[in-house]
């Protein structure tokens, strides 16, 4: 069976992909099982090697890579360049971490000298969203093979090629075939097979808070390891001592970024009451400078991906609207015509509650606050616990809201900025777990404890 891919902007076909079944699933992971072994016997120098030319591969195919991108996911083609970029920048972190995955040494007197190597945990599956899939194909994939794991990666069928492309980068550069496999289909097929696999014993998954339950209750019931990354309701907390047109321009462009649609976009503005008219007012004029259609054509602004995420974001703005908890202040609907386009949106004066849970869209919702205890008990008070930032010339005040935010992540004058460097997850129903940084070790190997009498 096959599915068709289309692209967002247009509805033009570009593609029909095999829908992987549960047969094909287990067929790919005994592939993955059998090369499990030699794939951890290769040098970490080699390992590395390979990642590095996958990356020079993945640079030297930029445009092509960018446009694909663009034309499945529908973000303009300037943020598919600078995406494609980030994940040859990813494999090239992986490989120059490849040699430092060791364990440890230590002489304990009276019991004697132990070795702690850290092994490969086996088969992983890395389960890949629509939104960033090349970012979050090479930090799922860098990871688990620079530890010498097989990964059976399965990008979103509303966005499985470019994560296709990327794989054959990967194959050229000398990954085998059966270590690195792309399993194509949707995710209640496709997906769930993958996650209920018995060969599978490690699962990644970035996606909504509902599946990420569901793939979480699956690892359990066969005990594998997993990791999920479940977005986020970012608080972005522009204090008293802000500039108020820098942090203004700061969340116009990490709001409607990818059309809005990033687990740690800044979603919800908490802005001091006595800036607020300031605030709005100079984010306003950058939104309604923001141009809306085909990434393809220059617009700054393409469509959401899928009918689901248009019909989530006009629903949730229909209803703080009807409800009187928040007051349209530019956009709130959709673009007539064909592709799933959504006008930026800004909302002010919006009561905490109507935005608790996440928007996945091109809408900013404005929350006042009068006080910065209040700032943070409003900013804590979702059950999403990803990224946030405050923004404050005083570093006193920076240091109170990083120690007091609720989040895996707190910026300080920044936003959604994710160096591979940065150990990156979330609290609470944001997830568990870690990407990046030195912390996918402890994902992606298990330590097996040696000690010698
Ligand atoms: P899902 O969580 O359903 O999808 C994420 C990934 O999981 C996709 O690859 C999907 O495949 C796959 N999948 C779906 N169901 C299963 C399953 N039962 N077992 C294994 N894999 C599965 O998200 P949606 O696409 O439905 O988006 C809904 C909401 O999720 C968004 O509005 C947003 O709030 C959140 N989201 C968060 C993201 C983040 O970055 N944290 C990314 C994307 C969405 P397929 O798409 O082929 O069905």
């Amino acid at each position: 069976m096959m599915f068709d891919v289309r692209n967002p902007a247009t509805g033009e076909h570009i593609s029909s992909l095999p829908v992987f079944s549960a047969s094909d699933v287990s067929a790919a992971a005994n592939l993955a099982a059998e090369s499990a072994k030699s794939w951890e016997n290769t040098a970490a120098s080699v390992r590395a090697v390979k990642l590095v030319n996958a990356a020079s591969l993945i640079r030297s195919r930029q445009d092509a890579l960018a446009s694909l991108l663009t034309r499945e996911q529908g973000k303009p083609l300037a943020e598919s360049k600078s995406e494609i970029m980030g994940a040859a920048h990813v494999f090239e972190y992986y490989a120059s971490v490849c040699g430092s995955i060791r364990g440890d040494a230590q002489n304990l007197p009276n019991y004697g000298y132990l070795n702690v190597v850290r092994k490969p945990v086996g088969v992983c599956a890395a389960i890949i969203p629509w939104n960033m899939p090349a970012i979050i194909f090479a930090w799922k994939a860098g990871a688990a093979l620079a530890c010498g794991n097989p990964v059976l990666a399965k990008p979103s069928a509303t966005a499985p090629l470019t994560v296709q492309a990327l794989g054959n980068a990967l194959h050229e550069a000398g990954i085998p075939t059966d270590v690195l496999q792309i399993i194509t289909g949707d995710g209640g097929e496709t997906g769930r097979a993958l996650v209920d696999e018995p060969l599978v014993r490690h699962v990644s998954f970035t996606g909504s808070t509902a599946t990420g339950r569901e793939v979480g209750a699956s690892a359990g019931r066969n005990l594998k390891r997993v990791h999920l990354e479940l977005g986020g309701n970012d608080a972005f907390v522009v204090t008293k001592s802000a500039d108020v047109k820098r942090a203004a321009a700061a969340a116009v462009r990490h709001r409607f970024y990818n059309c809005g649609q990033v687990c740690t976009s800044a979603k919800r503005i908490l802005v001091h009451e006595s800036l607020e008219a300031e605030f709005v007012s100079a984010a306003k004029e950058r939104i309604e400078q923001l141009t809306v259609g085909d990434g393809m054509l220059g617009n700054k602004m393409g469509p959401l991906n899928n009918e689901n995420q248009l019909r989530a974001v006009s629903d949730a703005v229909s209803k703080i609207l009807n409800k009187e908890e928040g007051t349209l202040v530019t956009g709130g609907e959709r673009v007539e015509g064909t592709g799933y386009f959504y006008r930026p949106t800004l909302l002010c004066n919006v009561v905490p509650e109507a935005v608790s849970e996440e928007i996945f869209g091109p809408v900013m919702s404005v929350i006042p606050f009068s006080t910065d205890d209040e700032a943070i008990e409003i900013a804590n008070s979702t059950e999403y616990g990803l990224g946030s930032s405050v923004w404050t010339d005083r570093l006193a005040v920076a240091h109170k809201y990083a120690d007091e935010l609720k989040a895996g992540v707190v910026w300080v004058n920044k936003h959604l900025i994710l160096p591979p460097e940065m150990p990156f997850g979330g609290v609470g129903n944001s997830g568990f777990g870690r990407e990046n940084g030195m912390d996918f070790v402890y994902e992606y190997t298990e330590a097996k404890s040696i000690l010698f009498g």
